[in-house]
């Protein structure tokens, strides 16, 4: 089931950057599998979903000491609290959910005690729903500014959730916005920062956000089912 879903979503995915005339290797699943058993967390990473997404961190350990054999890698896609920084920076490959520089510095300040330097993404809030974390795209230059200061982070691009439709052609102008603000914050060319990837779209809206430039997207009920 775990396969056959993934091999569905791949093929939505090529057929979605072809459209657009994107290179289908541009853009990189992210396997949501939060609230998913280890057990069937491995199924996806046999089937070739290797990069995993997480969002709660006692869970994410449990699966990281279940999986370690494997060659999954671990995404932290989340609300991160700053205290709980020295957790993620053991297992996250990438963190989407930086929005705050307390939290960058924080994530600094930990990646430097494991001799690490931690890969994040700035979350922005788009849409600028009151229920949403991100940063406010007017705030963005400022924290960017101030986290390419970090030496032991290394940023790499933004991550937003648009509001919900049930017509996801409502959520590509969220979606054109971060890739707009994207270029922006390119053409500030501020130092030690890398700014290419644009990690948006879920199982209701991937095709519309790689239609407006998604390079990583982020899908768990089309692979896993629905949660409970
Ligand atoms: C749960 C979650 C997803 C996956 O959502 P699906 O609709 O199940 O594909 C993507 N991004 C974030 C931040 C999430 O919390």
């Amino acid at each position: 089931m775990i396969e056959h879903n993934l091999a569905a979503i791949e093929e939505r995915i090529r057929a979605a950057a072809i459209e657009s005339g994107r290179d289908p290797d541009e853009i990189r699943l992210i396997a949501v599998s939060k609230t998913v058993p280890a057990e069937r967390v491995r199924e996806a990473v046999q089937a070739g979903a290797h990069t995993l997404g997480e969002n709660y961190i006692q869970e994410t350990r449990e699966k990281v000491e279940a999986l370690k054999e494997t060659p999954a890698s671990w995404h932290f896609i989340g609300h991160l609290q700053t205290n709980k920084a020295k957790y993620v920076v053991r297992f996250a490959d990438l963190i989407h959910s930086v929005d705050r520089i307390k939290l960058a510095a924080e994530l600094d300040k930990q990646a430097n005690k494991l001799g690490k330097i931690q890969p994040i993404l700035i979350q922005v809030n788009v849409s600028g729903e009151a229920t949403k974390s991100g940063t406010a795209p007017e705030d963005l230059r400022e924290l960017l500014q101030e986290a390419s200061q970090l030496p032991n982070i290394s940023i790499q691009g933004f991550m937003t959730l648009p509001p919900f439709f049930d017509d996801p052609k409502r959520a590509r102008p969220y979606f054109r916005r971060l890739a707009e603000l994207r270029d922006e914050m390119a053409a500030l060319n501020i130092e030690n920062i890398s700014v290419k990837e644009l990690s948006m779209g879920m199982t209701g809206d991937f095709e519309a956000a790689i239609a407006e430039g998604a390079t990583m997207v982020r899908i768990g009920t089309a692979i896993f089912g629905a949660r409970a």
